[in-house]
């Protein structure tokens, strides 16, 4: 894909967050790796004002090209492709259901089999930290272990996939996690799956594919 292509298909990712609900205002950010370093989504611009050239390529020290600021959660973003080899982009919001679980600093355990879709047998919610600071990124490396997805204390969600197209699946998928699991805790908490069923699960996605 061309420089250009792949920064028409960032902002798309990012109009797409809003437009599906995932996400409001100038909230939220996006990023895909791409050479060395990735492009990510400029910090407080709303994304249907913003042109493709608004996206601002960062290297891996964190030096941004061109004028724009770049999202103040590049770190998250940065580290978690550090981390991750197979992370090939990076979705930030404030989608609703996730952040209301958040503000309860309550992460998701086992309740549905699709919780495994996030790696594991739940996702995990990171303590609080600033937003935009290295305290952040590293909590959320932590509970990020082994896994796709991690709600962020009082504050919102944040996933990786393979690219743009699949992390924005994943985030709808999480969102919609988080909503079944809050409208079942209206009337009591729900019971978990058992660690077999959860790892037999686990092992059905590994070869789940069209
Ligand atoms: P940016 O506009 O800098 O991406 O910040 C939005 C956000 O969600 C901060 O956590
Ligand atoms: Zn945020």
């Amino acid at each position: 894909m061309t420089e250009n292509g792949l920064r028409q298909h960032l902002l798309a990712t990012a109009r797409a967050m809003n437009s599906q609900g995932l996400n409001q205002g100038t909230s939220g950010n996006v990023s895909v790796r791409n050479g060395e370093g990735f492009v990510i989504t400029p910090s407080a611009l709303p994304y249907d004002r913003c042109t493709p050239e608004d996206m601002v390529r960062v290297d891996w020290s964190g030096q941004p090209q061109g004028s724009r600021k770049p999202s103040s959660e590049w770190r998250m973003h940065r580290d978690i492709y550090c981390q991750y080899p197979q992370a090939g982009a990076v979705l930030h919001a404030h989608s609703l259901y996730c952040t209301t679980l958040a503000c309860l600093e309550r992460s998701i355990p086992a309740f549905h089999y699709m919780v495994a879709m996030a790696g594991g047998d739940s996702i995990r919610c990171a303590p609080y930290a600033t937003f935009g600071t290295q305290a952040l990124s590293d909590a959320v490396i932590q509970a990020l272990d082994n896994r796709s997805a991690a709600l962020l204390a009082h504050h919102g969600m944040i996933c990786f996939a393979a690219d743009l197209d699949q992390v924005l699946a994943l985030a709808v998928e999480v969102e919609t996690l988080a909503r079944i699991y809050l409208q079942a805790l209206q009337i009591t908490e729900p019971s978990v799956l058992p660690d077999a069923e959860m790892a037999e699960v686990l092992l059905l996605f590994k070869g789940y594919k069209a």
